[in-house]
């Protein structure tokens, strides 16, 4: 399907639960058409009932994955994609640089910066096809801070940083933005549970007594802010914290 010059058109990474699901939401809302990726199908099939989004259940660590995505694009989208959220990540564990398995580093290396390479890899050709698109990379505050207990994820994040700010110098001259959004504490349902491996417990206590920590559809809020700029204007990095949280280790937290 090729599509005409005012659609819009988006693919979601992560689209299943949480942040990427609150963008898919919002993204349609704006009116664009938007591609859902993620693995988990039947959640896809629900937000693709209750949003109209199209959605491609892929692993984005396996290439053949990405690959077969690319194609997806070429057909849905007739090869001209307006913008693509990097979203899918995570954190698993919160073990000390000494304590830390190596597995879950990979994990986190896998899922947040060689996904989105990959993905951006992919899908460039698309975006730059037409009057140009966005690649927009989710980050974190993590991505600016060290904090203990979190070696394998702020390292993840900082290379994921690190790949917009260097994608952003080597496009340059091209019709492509390379935005970033680094959000600080946002409670969505499985972030912190797969953090701690599914410990209900441990997953509350990073929210116990903070009065409004951000939810997924206040950085949804963010992204399609950024990404229905004019397209001279090029907002490299929205850092957003929720107001109890002056910095990583600055949180208010209320008596519970
Ligand atoms: P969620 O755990 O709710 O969402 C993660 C998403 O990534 C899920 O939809 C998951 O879907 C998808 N995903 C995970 N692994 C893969 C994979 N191999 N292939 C394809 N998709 C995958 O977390 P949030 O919504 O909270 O976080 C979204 C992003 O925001 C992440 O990058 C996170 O690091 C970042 N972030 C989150 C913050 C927070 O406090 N929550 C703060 C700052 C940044 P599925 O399992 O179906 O594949």
């Amino acid at each position: 399907m090729s599509q005409d010059a005012t659609t819009r058109t988006a693919v979601v990474t992560g689209a299943s639960s949480g942040i990427g699901a609150a963008t898919v939401r919002r993204l349609r809302a704006e009116g664009f058409e938007v591609l859902a990726v993620a693995r988990r199908a039947d959640r896809l099939a629900a937000l693709a009932e209750e949003t109209g989004c199209s959605t491609h259940v892929a692993d984005l660590t396996a290439q053949a994955d990405v690959d077969a995505l690319r194609e997806v694009v070429r057909e849905r989208f007739g090869g001209d994609l307006t913008a693509l959220v990097n979203n899918a990540g995570g954190a698993f564990g919160t073990d000390t640089v000494e304590g830390g398995k190596v597995e879950d580093w990979q994990r986190m290396f896998d899922v947040n910066v060689l996904a989105t390479l990959r993905v951006t890899q992919a899908l460039l050709p698309a975006l730059r096809a037409g009057t140009g698109g966005d690649v927009l990379v989710m980050s974190s505050t993590a991505a600016r801070i060290a904090y203990e207990g979190g070696g394998g994820y702020t390292a993840a994040k900082h290379a994921e940083s690190v790949m917009a700010e260097t994608l952003r110098l080597e496009l340059a001259g091209d019709p492509v933005r390379v935005l970033e959004v680094a959000p600080g504490m946002v409670r969505t349902e499985e972030f912190s549970l797969n953090r701690t491996g599914g410990d209900a417990a441990r997953a509350d206590a990073v929210y116990a007594g903070v009065r409004e920590p951000l939810v997924a559809e206040d950085v949804a809020d963010c992204v399609a802010w950024m990404l229905t700029r004019p397209r001279h204007v090029n907002v490299d990095l929205l850092v957003v914290r929720p107001l109890a949280q002056a910095a990583q280790h600055k949180v208010v937290r209320e008596q519970v």
